[in-house]
């Protein structure tokens, strides 16, 4: 018998924890790391697509705004925390990824309950790339519900700052699917949406003009991204308040996340957006967004080197 190790399988997913490089599924964090016992955390997503990160320098930048707001240290300039996130991709070979970048608090001295005396931890991960939606969900658009559930205001938790601050979203989301909707946008109290698990969200309204929440939202990358789209294409855009009342009465909808770009929304509160059908602006900043993909000034190819096991 060989006393040799196996090699480990980083088929689905590398993972970047305590130091060490694990196959994703022996990935573990302490019990007792703030980030698991107080959602004492930050994190950021940055997506590989045809071997190559888009738009990575833009997710380092907010991830290390996020940690100075949330006071958290990474340890790692981003240059470094650019090396930890290719190795992971590299290791899973994979060529379409979902890739997660963490700092947790950490865990003060026995005793202690200040949060300065904590540790930051950074972890990171890549698994297969996440879809928001479904093919048939993308391909007929989604089914959104306005929820009356209150996303936390960014005065108690800054919404810029990508937290874990998740369970307003849950349980709209919770909510949106027992009622037979796909997925949900929370208010903000007063009568304005503002954003969903995972995503940020765009109306075409009535007059034809493209609008995007201004506050309470994180600013999602992808959400620059149409704003950028929008502005290339000549398409008028404004970011502010988007009431409620503005989305159910729409031409078109849609959704913004690292997890599948642009995704139509064609049923606001069981009524048709429009006619129900995917409308035209929609597919133009749908196939604009894939081929910014291959704007050499958004894509950081990967480098897989010489043994790159791939999908
Ligand atoms: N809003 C929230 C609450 C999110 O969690 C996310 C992404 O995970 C987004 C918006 C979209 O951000 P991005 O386009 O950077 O993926």
């Amino acid at each position: 018998m060989s006393a040799q190790a196996a090699t480990p399988d980083y088929s689905q997913g590398a993972a970047y924890v305590g130091g060490q490089y694990v196959p994703i599924a022996e990935a573990r964090i302490p019990i007792t790391d703030w980030g698991f016992l107080r959602s004492d955390a930050t994190y950021d997503v940055v997506t590989v697509w045809d071997g190559a990160f888009f738009r990575l320098d833009a997710h380092l930048e907010r991830f290390m705004a996020s940690c100075a707001r949330f006071r958290l240290d990474p340890g790692l300039p981003p240059a470094g925390i650019a090396e930890v996130l290719a190795q992971c991709v590299r290791l899973s070979g994979l060529r379409a990824a979902y890739v997660e970048m963490i700092v947790t608090r950490g865990q003060p001295p026995w005793g202690s309950r200040d949060p300065r005396q904590a540790v930051n931890q950074f972890h990171a991960f890549a698994v297969p790339y996440v879809w928001i939606a479904n093919e048939a969900q993308r391909a007929r658009g989604l089914h959104l519900a306005v929820s009356s559930v209150q996303r936390i205001p960014s005065t108690s938790v800054d919404a810029r700052a990508k937290n874990y601050h998740w369970n307003d979203l849950t349980m709209g989301l919770l909510g949106a699917l027992d009622g037979g909707a796909d997925t949900v946008v929370l208010s903000d109290g007063a009568g304005h949406v503002v954003e969903g698990p995972g995503f940020n969200l765009f109306c075409v309204n009535a007059q034809g003009t493209l609008v995007t929440p201004a506050e309470g939202v994180l600013e999602g990358i992808t959400r620059r991204t149409v704003i950028e789209m929008a502005a290339a294409l000549g398409l008028p855009l404004q970011v502010r308040a988007l009431p409620a009342a503005e989305l159910r009465g729409a031409r078109e909808v849609f959704l913004s996340s690292s997890g599948g770009g642009v995704l139509p929304v064609t049923w606001v509160d069981g009524a048709p957006v429009g006619d129900g059908a995917v409308g035209p602006v929609t597919r133009q900043l749908v196939d604009t967004y894939w081929a910014w993909h291959r704007d050499p000034r958004l894509a950081t190819p990967v480098d897989y080197g010489p043994d790159a096991g791939f999908e």
